[in-house]
């Protein structure tokens, strides 16, 4: 393990690429082998990377676990701890422009919504944690009880090391709604990043050193995620583990984590949104908002509305307007700010899309828009905006996560028939309805199997509200006033105001007074 001191990227001395090295145990750690990473809309090498194993997680566990038993950062009051995360939002406003682009360069989402998830999102992040964190109750007293008089405290206490393992769709966001709770309940943290989008995690721990943090406390470990991912489910020093990912591996990452000690574990998984329009809709809103809902991010979202479900009497007309809209779509350079959507994340995701969109055809949809690679994209990862009509519930594409820019159209002939279908799936992470009546859509929206239900907009992920899924999408919550809840241990103190008189009440009397101590 080579080790060097000074910033997370270093020009290489043959070529203008940056080479980025992990962080462990406060210090920027390089590999001998290396790994590139891809500019999904060019194809062009964005920068190289240390490519971590085994021993580079070991190591920033074994970091993480010697700075919280030596309580450096638990120990720190919380006020401090705010004033650290209040020190990083301002340095990374300060960078915004910067991170949007390398945003949008290791991961290709279109510059302004980099601007939202890899600055925008994670300084608001920031800041609302840092509220939080000062005027959270780390200990209230307890309610005097009897009929043995009894009174105490709840405490609240970190856990000890928290693993956090994001994706790569929104690797800086997602990796904040983890990192910040977990750091602010007084917990040391192993961030593992995907390896095709490491960068904006690693200025994010720069930020943190330069704001205070103690070496050790916060570690970043790239390269190998399905080895270093897995290892990690599975070490007895990790308390808890944070992951955000698919189903499928959420559920090998909940397996593991019971292996070797009982982690604390939060999932947030996949997803299938259902998007209801209602007949009494404003149909202009709810077109844009269904466009919006299944195209953000080229489709991969987790939230994402992908499952339209439109009223039997307008389908045809709502489709055909759709698809008009469509066509006024920009698609291409994601660094240009009129672009609307840039490539997919790599060439299996494309393959993968296409995939699906062939097995629609095969099991009987219309392919109404799109279905294809566009023309003149042959460098970088991309797919069409594509619309599959005559889509019913039992199809691949209605069941499984595309996680492309693929819409599937179901028709339904009653409400009750279109929140069936909305919940028949395993699917429970986010739904949407529109309507021009805010108590009918209330009603609908009571009525969803769906963490998150946006009503006339989609993907309002905001910090005060929870997120999180019903069903195969996920277990717990992230955000929202109870985020810290979640990195923390509950423990009540009992005081007795009558000693020793609990065993009176178990019936557990001694016959003979016990003597006094001196005899
Ligand atoms: P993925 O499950 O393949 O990988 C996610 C992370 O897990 C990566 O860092 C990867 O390196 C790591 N990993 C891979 N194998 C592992 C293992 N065996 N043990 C531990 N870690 C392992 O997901 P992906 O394809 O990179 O990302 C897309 C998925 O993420 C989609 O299913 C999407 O819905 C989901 N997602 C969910 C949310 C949410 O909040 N619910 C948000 C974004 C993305």
């Amino acid at each position: 393990m080579t080790v060097v001191q000074e910033l997370p990227a270093v020009l290489s001395a043959t070529t203008s690429v940056p080479h980025y090295r992990m962080f462990i145990d406060g210090r920027w750690v390089d590999t001998e082998e290396h790994y590139e990473i891809i500019n999904p809309a060019t194809e062009e090498i964005v920068a190289t990377a240390a490519k971590g194993g085994i021993e580079h997680a070991d190591a920033a566990v074994a970091a993480a676990k010697r700075t919280f038993d030596e309580g450096v950062w638990r120990g720190v009051s919380p006020a401090r701890r705010a004033e650290i995360f209040d020190a990083v939002a301002s340095a990374l406003t300060a960078r915004a422009e910067e991170l949007a682009v390398l945003g949008t360069r290791e991961g290709g989402s279109p510059y302004l919504l980099s601007m939202g998830f890899n600055a925008g999102q994670p300084i608001s992040n920031l800041g609302y944690f840092a509220r939080l964190l000062r005027g959270y109750e780390f200990e209230t007293p307890g309610p005097l009880v009897g009929p043995i008089l009894m009174g105490g405290l709840i405490r609240r206490e970190p856990l000890g090391v928290c693993v956090a393992i994001v994706p790569w769709n929104f690797p800086l966001s997602l990796a904040v709604w983890k990192v910040v709770p977990a750091l602010a309940a007084g917990n040391s943290v192993v961030l593992k990043t995907d390896e095709k989008t490491p960068i904006g995690a690693l200025e994010f721990a720069r930020e943190l050193r330069a704001a205070g943090l103690p070496d050790g406390v916060f570690n970043v470990v790239t390269g190998n995620g399905e080895e270093v991912g897995a290892h990690l489910a599975k070490h007895p020093d990790v308390r808890k583990i944070a992951f955000t990912g698919s189903t499928e591996v959420g559920k090998l990452v909940s397996q593991a984590a019971s292996t070797s000690n009982l982690k604390r574990v939060t999932l947030e998984l996949g997803g299938k949104g259902p998007n209801i329009v209602l007949e009494d809709a404003d149909m202009r809103l709810a077109v844009d908002g269904s466009i919006w809902a299944f195209l953000m991010h080229a489709g991969q979202a987790c939230e994402a509305g992908t499952r339209l479900l439109l009223p039997a009497a307008v389908h045809d007309q709502f489709v055909d307007r759709l698809i008009d809209r469509l066509r006024t779509i920009r698609i291409g350079d994601p660094l240009d700010p009129a672009t609307n959507i840039g490539p997919l994340i790599s060439a299996r995701q494309r393959d993968r899309v296409l995939g699906y969109i062939e097995s629609a055809k095969q099991e009987g949809a219309t392919i109404a828009h799109g279905g294809g690679v566009p023309a003149g994209f042959d460098r970088g990862y991309w797919v069409e905006p594509t619309v599959l009509t005559g889509v019913t519930n039992e199809m691949k594409v209605a069941r499984e996560e595309i996680f492309g820019p693929v819409l599937c159209v179901l028709k339904y002939d009653s409400v009750d028939e279109a929140i069936s279908l909305a919940n028949d799936t395993e699917y429970g992470l986010s739904a949407g309805v529109w309507s021009a009546d805010p108590n009918k859509a209330l009603e609908v929206a009571r009525r969803l199997e769906a963490g998150s239900v946006w009503i006339n907009d989609w993907h309002m992920v905001h910090e005060e509200y929870p997120f999180g899924g019903y069903k195969q999408s996920g277990l717990g919550r992230e955000l929202g006033a109870h985020a810290l809840d979640e990195y923390t241990e509950v423990k009540s103190v009992q005081i007795s105001l009558e000693p020793n008189i609990s065993n009176h009440a178990f019936g557990l009397v001694l016959s003979t007074p016990a003597p006094s101590w001196e005899d």
